[in-house]
C-alpha cells in the first residue's frame, strides 16, 4: 500500500540570513506524515497475518497516532499501552490521543509498581500482551529495523534533491535516534540534537549500530528539557509560520534553535533540513504554553 505523495517537495527559504532548504515531509499525507510517515512505511507495506499490533509509550506520542491510522487504514486491531491519563485527560480527551481514541485504539493503562524504569515495565507489559494475542509488536517509537525502509527512501530522496547544492549538511532532528542511525546508513554529512536523552546517549546507539559515519551532535548553549515549553522555541515557531512553514514544538523547533546556535558549523554549505512532521502534537502543547502564560 503506498499512499504518499512521494518524492517531498524540498523548498527554500530565507531565515537568520541564512538559506534553508527545507525536506517537507509534512506534506506526505494528511494523517500520516513526517518521521512516523517514513519509519512505518515498511510497516504500510507489509500485510500482517496476525491482524494485531502491539505497542506502547505516552499517551500523546505520534508514533500511536500514526499507528492508529496504519490499523484503522489496514483493519488491523491496534493496542496500545500507555501509563494510566492524568485526570484532565479522561475528562477531555485532546491532540494525539484524542485522535488515536476515534481512530479505535485500544488502550491498556499500565501502573508500573516496581522499581525499574517506567518505559521497561511498559515494554514488558506491551510484549507480554503481544505474545498472548498473537499480536505484531512494535517497539516505543517505531524503533526497529522495519523503520530502515521509509528512511532508505527519504535518504535516496535527499541524494537527488541536493544534486546541485553546495557541500550539502543535512539536519533531523532525534527522539529515540533510530531514524538518523538509518539514515547515516545511505547518506554523508548528517546534523542531528538529542531531543529525548543526550548526547551520550545517542553517541552509544551509534556505536551499537555500528555506523561507519556518524552524525554531528549539535548542542544547545542551555538544555531544554524533553517536551518543556520554552520562550525560544515558541519565537522559532512563530518565526517560520510568518515563513509559512508550521514546525512541530518539541522537536523541529528544537532542532532549528540548535541550528542558529551552531551556525558556524555551516560555513560554506548548504543547510538542508528535514520536516519531522508531528504537527498534531502542537495544539497540546500550545495549550502548554498557555497554561505557562507564555502565550497570551
Ligand atoms: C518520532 C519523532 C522524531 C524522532 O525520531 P527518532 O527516530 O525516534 O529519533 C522527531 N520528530 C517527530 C515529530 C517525531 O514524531
Amino acid at each position: 500500500m503506498n499512499i504518499f505523495n512521494t518524492p517531498s517537495v524540498l523548498q527554500n527559504f530565507i531565515w537568520q540570513n541564512r538559506m534553508f532548504y527545507i525536506k517537507r515531509d509534512d506534506l506526505l499525507h494528511p494523517f500520516i506524515n513526517g518521521n512516523k510517515a517514513r519509519k512505518f512505511k515498511g510497516l504500510l507495506e507489509l500485510d500482517i497475518k496476525e491482524k494485531i499490533l502491539v505497542s506502547y509509550g505516552g499517551n500523546q506520542s505520534n508514533a500511536m497516532l500514526t499507528l492508529s491510522y496504519i490499523a484503522r487504514l489496514k483493519n488491523y486491531e491496534f493496542i496500545y499501552v500507555t501509563p494510566p491519563l492524568p485526570e484532565v485527560l479522561k475528562q477531555l480527551p485532546q491532540g494525539n490521543f484524542a485522535l488515536a481514541l476515534a481512530n479505535g485504539v485500544k488502550f491498556e493503562f499500565y501502573k508500573p509498581s516496581d522499581k525499574r524504569s517506567d518505559v521497561d515495565v511498559l515494554r514488558n507489559r506491551a510484549i507480554e500482551i503481544s505474545n498472548s494475542y498473537n499480536g505484531f509488536f512494535i517497539p516505543q517509537g517505531g524503533a526497529c529495523e522495519l523503520s530502515k525502509i521509509g528512511i532508505k527512501d527519504l535518504a535516496l530522496e535527499l541524494t537527488k534533491d541536493a544534486k546541485n547544492l553546495k557541500n550539502p549538511a543535512f539536519f533531523y532532528v532525534s527522539g529515540s535516534g533510530t531514524s538518523v542511525g538509518y539514515l547515516c546508513n545511505f547518506l554523508p554529512s548528517i546534523f542531528t540534537i538529542a531531543a529525548a536523552g543526550d548526547r551520550k546517549y545517542l553517541q552509544k546507539l551509534f556505536q551499537d549500530m555500528k555506523i561507519s559515519q556518524p552524525p554531528t551532535i549539535l548542542e544547545l548553549n542551555t538544555k531544554i528539557p524533553f517536551g518543556k515549553p520554552d520562550f525560544r522555541l515558541l519565537k522559532i515557531y512563530q518565526e517560520w509560520l510568518e515563513l509559512g512553514v508550521e514546525f512541530d514544538l518539541i522537536y523541529d523547533c528544537l532542532g532549528l534553535l540548535s541550528i542558529r546556535e551552531n551556525l558556524n558549523y555551516f560555513d560554506g554549505r548548504d543547510i538542508v533540513f528535514i520536516h519531522s512532521g508531528g504537527l498534531s502534537g502542537n495544539i497540546t502543547q500550545i495549550q502548554r504554553y498557555k497554561n505557562k502564560k507564555l502565550i497570551p
